[in-house]
């Protein structure tokens, strides 16, 4: 009997472990033994159900293990797969995070751009702009130094700017065009692209410590009007000098019109001399200055002579030509510090700073010669023209402006009647009764 109980629960136990061979040997077994053990078990109906329950037991066991481990598989697939979905959205936020990153970039790029706008739109002159521009550029560009070329000039004006140890951009006042700026200008101007050299291959003394250079043109109207240059710029930063070009480009362009509306605003669009209302402030602060400090100035009243005949003789255009001919042989042979201006139709008048009266009267006979001796081509004609210059000295003849300027102008007349083409320099004689 205890054998039969024994192989009974062996085959439950085999059918636990799901051994399905085990399970079927021992059942066979257990029903066997039960018949030894109990040979009329089945003549009545309890020896059936103990027969039914020994064989069912572990094969319902075997079942029942059968459907749990399927189950645990479908857990374990459900897993897996929850897992991989888990992986590929772990992986989906890490890419959104790495784009989320170069988003934050571009749009710190971008405010940084749009500072470099902001910063310079308030400049109205060359170097107002590169200074502002020094403020915002190094956080966008990792060069050692800046330098702004502009070309709008007859000559190109180079600005420049150095790093500090503390990280600023401060400017450097060096002026002279160096060879490799110049041979970096004409690159710009021939080639039109933004560019990079190593500093070695570049022509004349490259300062020390510079291994590249990275440049981009500035532009307006399709002209190059500047060039934006970065010392030892990484490469990968080319763009971004462009992108910082560009800007700086519509700046650039908007004060050269300026500069070009204020310079029409002081020049006779004819002769190219300041106009008379420009001169008159001028020549007020310049007399100011000298009366402060004690120097003298002479005043040149100058008017062309006959100058009716000529338009009369050869028309106005031809007249033109010779007024705008006198004018730039007048400023030509001036100095920088002195001014000149168009006081009126054909008349000029020219403040000799720091000169005295004596020497002013010499300056005056040299002009009136220089023009006496000048053939003037206008259109077919080969002309000659004179002028007659009155001059008046600061503090001889008069001690302020106002009187220094209607003495110069009867000086004037002296001259024309003294016969024209003639210097007169002021006397009492000349004061209207
Ligand atoms: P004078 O020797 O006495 O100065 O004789 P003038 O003929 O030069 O003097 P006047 O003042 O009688 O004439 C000046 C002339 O200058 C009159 C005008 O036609 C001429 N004029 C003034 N402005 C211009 C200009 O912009 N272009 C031309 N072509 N002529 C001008
Ligand atoms: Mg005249
Ligand atoms: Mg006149």
């Amino acid at each position: 009997m205890s054998f039969l109980i024994t192989c009974w629960i062996l085959a439950m136990i085999a059918g636990l472990c799901w051994a399905g061979w085990a399970t079927g040997i021992l059942s066979t077994l257990t029903v066997l033994l039960f018949f030894s053990v109990r040979p009329g078990a089945l003549g009545h109906g309890l020896g059936w159900l103990q027969l039914v329950v020994i064989v069912a037991t572990p094969w319902l066991l075997a079942a029942q293990r059968h459907r749990d481990a399927q189950r645990v598989r479908e857990l374990q697939q459900q897993e897996a797969q929850q897992m991989s979905h888990l992986q590929e959205a772990s992986r989906t936020l890490l890419s959104l995070q790495v784009g989320t990153r170069r988003l934050e970039t571009q749009i710190a790029h971008i405010t940084d751009v749009y500072h470099v706008t902001k910063q310079t739109t308030g400049a109205l002159h060359v170097r107002e702009l590169f200074e502002s521009s020094l403020g915002i550029a190094p956080r966008l560009l990792n060069a050692n130094g800046l330098r702004l070329i502009d070309l709008s000039g007859e000559q190109p004006t180079v600005l420049r700017a150095k790093r500090a140890p503390d990280g600023r951009l401060v400017g450097d006042p060096t002026n002279h065009v160096q060879e490799f700026e110049r041979y970096i200008i004409d690159q710009t101007i021939q080639a039109g692209q933004p560019a990079g050299a190593e500093a070695a291959a570049l022509p004349g003394r490259v300062p020390e410590g510079l291994a590249r250079l990275a440049w981009a043109p500035l532009w307006r109207e399709q002209r190059p009007i500047g060039v934006l240059i970065a010392d030892n710029l990484p490469e990968d930063q080319l763009k971004t000098l462009t992108i910082v070009a560009n800007q700086l480009s519509l700046q650039l362009a908007r004060i050269h019109l300026y500069q070009q509306v204020e310079a029409m605003a002081v020049t006779d669009a004819l002769t190219g001399l300041f106009v008379r209302r420009y001169f008159l402030e001028r020549a007020q602060d310049e007399l100011t200055r000298a009366k402060r400090h004690r120097l003298p100035a002479t005043l040149l009243m100058v008017d062309l002579d006959h100058f009716k005949q000529k338009n009369d003789q050869f028309g106005h255009l031809v007249g033109d030509v010779v007024l705008k001919d006198v004018a730039q042989l007048l400023k030509r042979n001036l100095r920088e510090i002195d001014l000149i201006a168009r006081y009126g139709g054909e008349e000029f008048v020219l403040l000799l700073v720091e000169t005295g009266v004596e020497q002013g009267l010499a300056i005056a006979q040299r002009l009136r010669q220089l023009v006496e001796m000048r053939p003037i081509r206008a259109y077919d004609e080969l002309l000659h023209q004179t002028i007659s210059v009155g001059v008046a000295g600061f503090p001889e003849d008069a001690q302020d402006f106002e009187p220094l300027l209607e003495r110069s102008d009867q000086a004037l007349y002296a001259a024309k009647r003294a016969g024209r083409n003639h210097v007169a320099r002021w006397s009492t004689a000349h004061a209207p009764a």
